[in-house]
C-alpha cells in the first residue's frame, strides 16, 4: 500500500516537472511570448507580481539557449534584473538575512531589488529550475551593502554571482547616465571569444569594423557597436571599472579571452545584442578557416547602411 502510494506522489511529481518543461519549450520556441502562467504550480512564487513572473520565465529561457549554443560550460555565465519596485507583496512574511558589506559603495542604486543567479550555479540549472537557482538581493539605503531576501524566491542558502560587483557598478553607471537597464547577461560565446586570440583584432575600431562588414545584421542590430575590454582577472573590482566604461556608450562589451557582457532593457534584449554579434564572428572565422581574408561590405556600403540603422532607431 505505503510504496503504491510513494509510486503514485513519484508520478505526480513526474507530471508536474514534465507539465513545467513542457511549458518552458513552449516559451523558448514562440520567443518569449506565451505566459509563464504554470510557474507558479511548480515554483512558490505566488505572491509575485505577473510582470516579475514573465521576467523570470524569460531569464529561464535564455539561459536555456545559453546553455545549447554552448556558451555557458560548467558554472560558467550570469544573469540579473532589476526588478526594483515590483515586489509590492514582499513585506508581509518576508524575510532579510543579515547584510553583507559590498567592496565599494553604490549610492546611485541604494535599495534596489535585483535578481541575480546564484555563485556557482549552472545555466542548464538556471533554465529548468529557476526558484532554486537565483538570488534576490536588495541594496542598503547608502549603497554599501546588500542583504538576501527570502520568501517568494527560495534560494536556498546561495549566495550571488562572484561577478556581482560589475552587474552593480553597471546598473549604478547606467542610473547616473540617465539611460537606465533593467537587464545583464555574461555568457562566453565561442566565436567571440576566439576573436580575441587574433593580434590584429584587439582594437574597438577593428574589431566593430570586421564584425559590421562581415554581417550587416550587425551593424542594424547595435550601430553603437561593441566595447573591448583588454584581459582583467575575472570578479575583481577592475574589471567591474573596466566594463563600466566601455559600457558607457555601448550595449555589449567583449572580454579579452575570457567572454562578453551586455546590458539592454530585458534578458531577452541583451541575448539578442550577443547572439548577433557571435554570428558575425562565426561568419568572419569561416571565411579564415576556407582561407580567405573577407573583404565584406566596402566603407561606403558600410555607411549607407549606418544611416539606415540610425535612422530606425
Ligand atoms: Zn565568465
Amino acid at each position: 500500500m505505503r510504496s503504491c502510494r510513494r509510486i503514485n506522489e513519484k508520478n505526480e511529481k513526474n507530471d508536474e516537472n514534465e507539465k513545467f518543461l513542457s511549458l518552458r519549450r513552449r516559451c523558448i520556441s514562440n520567443e518569449f511570448r506565451l505566459p509563464f502562467c504554470l510557474l507558479k504550480q511548480t515554483m512558490n512564487m505566488q505572491h509575485l507580481t505577473n510582470d516579475v513572473k514573465q521576467q523570470i520565465g524569460e531569464l529561464s529561457a535564455v539561459a536555456q539557449l545559453l546553455w545549447e549554443r554552448g556558451w555557458a560550460e560548467s558554472n560558467a555565465g550570469n544573469i540579473s534584473i532589476n526588478i526594483t519596485g515590483k515586489l509590492e507583496s514582499f513585506g508581509s512574511g518576508g524575510k532579510h538575512f543579515s547584510q553583507q558589506p559590498l567592496p565599494k559603495q553604490y549610492p546611485g542604486i541604494a535599495k534596489a531589488q535585483i535578481l541575480v543567479t546564484g555563485a556557482g550555479t549552472r545555466m542548464r540549472d538556471v533554465a529548468a529550475q529557476p526558484a532554486s537557482t537565483l538570488v534576490l538581493i536588495e541594496i542598503n539605503q547608502d549603497g554599501s551593502a546588500y542583504s538576501i531576501m527570502q520568501d517568494d524566491i527560495n534560494n536556498h542558502g546561495l549566495l550571488p554571482t562572484s561577478e556581482l560587483a560589475t552587474h552593480l557598478a553597471i546598473y549604478q553607471e547606467r542610473c547616473i547616465q540617465k539611460n537606465s537597464v533593467k537587464a545583464i547577461v555574461h555568457t562566453h560565446p565561442t566565436e567571440f571569444i576566439a576573436l580575441t586570440h587574433v593580434p590584429e583584432l584587439l582594437h574597438e575600431q577593428t574589431l566593430n569594423a570586421v564584425l559590421w562588414k562581415i554581417h550587416p545584421e550587425a551593424m542594424i542590430a547595435n550601430p553603437a557597436g561593441i566595447g573591448f575590454v583588454p584581459y582583467i582577472l575575472t570578479g575583481t573590482e577592475a574589471l567591474a571599472q573596466a566594463t563600466v566604461s566601455a559600457l558607457r556608450n555601448h550595449s555589449l562589451a567583449l572580454w579579452e579571452k575570457h567572454g562578453c557582457i551586455a546590458a539592454a532593457e530585458t534578458v531577452g534584449d541583451a541575448f539578442d545584442l550577443i547572439d548577433v554579434a557571435n554570428k558575425a564572428a562565426h561568419i568572419y572565422l569561416l571565411c579564415r578557416n576556407a582561407g580567405i581574408v573577407p573583404e565584406g561590405l566596402t566603407d561606403a556600403q558600410l555607411e549607407e547602411l549606418r544611416h539606415k540603422a540610425i535612422k530606425a532607431r
